[in-house]
């Protein structure tokens, strides 16, 4: 499968038992659907909960599903700290750009292994923000 960022292959990736596609170039991420209900360990769906908030207008570029190549459109994620992604019209899956994937799963789950691998993978690019020290 082709990055639908930057076109480059990606490789597939073991996360928490979940197979995800990642691009090397750009760091970006591809759950096919349900994967990130699986990541979260989460039984219901995600995509229809509220954690997903479809905004009106976007002007961001919009990116192209790696499976049907058809346009995604935007979802916006979190209650106090948006974070934009972009889902397939036809329930292919989502496109995590850099980060956001971690953003996402921090807003979802404070506690995760999926977040403890993924800190693994971005260790020197990942800054938590809700870190309690001192
Ligand atoms: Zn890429
Ligand atoms: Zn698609």
């Amino acid at each position: 499968m082709d990055c639908p960022n930057c076109k480059e292959p990606m490789i597939v990736l073991e996360l928490s038992e979940v197979e995800i596609d990642y691009c090397i170039s750009c760091k970006g991420i591809w759950l096919d659907s349900g994967e990130l209900e699986l990541l979260l360990d989460e039984d219901s769906n995600l995509e229809n909960s509220n954690l997903f908030n479809t905004p009106l207008n976007i002007s961001e570029e919009k990116k192209k599903c790696p499976i049907c190549n058809k346009k995604m459109g935007k979802v916006e994620i979190g209650d106090e700290e948006k974070i934009l992604i972009d889902k397939c019209l036809n329930s292919h899956g989502l496109w995590f750009d850099e980060n956001e994937l971690h953003q996402i799963i921090q807003v979802a789950s404070k506690k995760n292994k999926a977040l403890d691998l993924l800190n693994d993978i971005f260790q020197n690019e990942i800054n938590p923000t809700d870190e309690e020290e001192e």
